[in-house]
């Protein structure tokens, strides 16, 4: 029996720049996948060692905060329902000047491993931080290279994406997922990066009260364009 569910079991493969990115941007996403029994691989390029914040008061330095972050990371997925967790070993703010086509070679070996049936990324230039459009634009090209275009989507964020036109794309490029009820488990693993929220004075208030903080929707662009047919709510449809 295990075995026939283990062949139907879905798939995901998020690849990202830092411990927290996965939480902060689309925690809500991936709690509520994680929930429904899909099984996410997470790569995080770096241990975001070079982060500005190091806890309020500060009680890290720039010796302790790379373990200090993966362990938050490995806590947050744990909140999130998140098995698998993979670092890249890449130093933190200098994933744009690694080499591409090794990096692009070593996320399109992760996309034939897994074969996933979701990825997401940073959009090249959506991303909003160096680290991310390198990220994501190698993660592209991982794709393009696999042959799994159609399966990636680019994260976006906030409720930007609710009117994609300015960004040049439409509602039908964009899938936007109900995450009302998963803010629980967003909460938890914002609060699971402790070093970076805690300076963050609502994260801590009564989880009623921070939760009224979180939009209801995360939204996620297509990177593959008018495919007919396809939901405007659901990645896996
Ligand atoms: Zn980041």
């Amino acid at each position: 029996m295990k075995d026939s569910s283990q062949h139907q079991k879905r798939r995901m493969l998020v690849v990202f720049a830092h411990p927290d990115d996965e939480s902060f941007i689309c925690g809500g996403t991936l709690a509520k996948y994680a929930g429904e029994g899909v099984d996410i691989t997470l790569v995080s390029a770096t241990r975001g060692e070079m982060g500005r914040r190091m806890g309020n008061p500060p009680y890290l330095n720039r010796e302790t905060i790379a373990a200090a972050r993966e362990e938050e990371l490995r806590q947050a997925c744990d909140c999130l329902g998140i098995r698998n967790l993979i670092f890249l070993d890449i130093r933190d703010k200098t994933v744009e000047f690694v080499d591409e086509e090794a990096l692009t070679a070593r996320i399109e070996a992760l996309v034939r491993d897994i074969s996933p049936d979701v990825i997401l990324t940073f959009h090249e230039k959506l991303g909003g931080h160096p680290d991310h459009c390198a990220i994501g634009k190698a993660a592209t090209a991982a794709c393009e290279r696999a042959g799994r275009k159609p399966s990636l989507f680019y994260i976006s964020f906030g409720s930007a994406m609710e009117h994609p036109e300015p960004y040049g794309y439409t509602r039908d490029d964009i899938v936007r997922i109900d995450v009302s009820a998963h803010l629980k488990a967003k909460l938890a693993a914002f609060r699971a990066h402790r070093c970076q929220s805690e300076i963050e004075e609502w994260v801590w208030l009564p989880d009623r009260e921070a939760i009224s903080r979180f939009g209801l929707h995360e939204y996620f662009i297509r990177a593959v364009r008018t495919l007919p047919q396809r939901s405007g709510h659901d990645l896996f449809a």
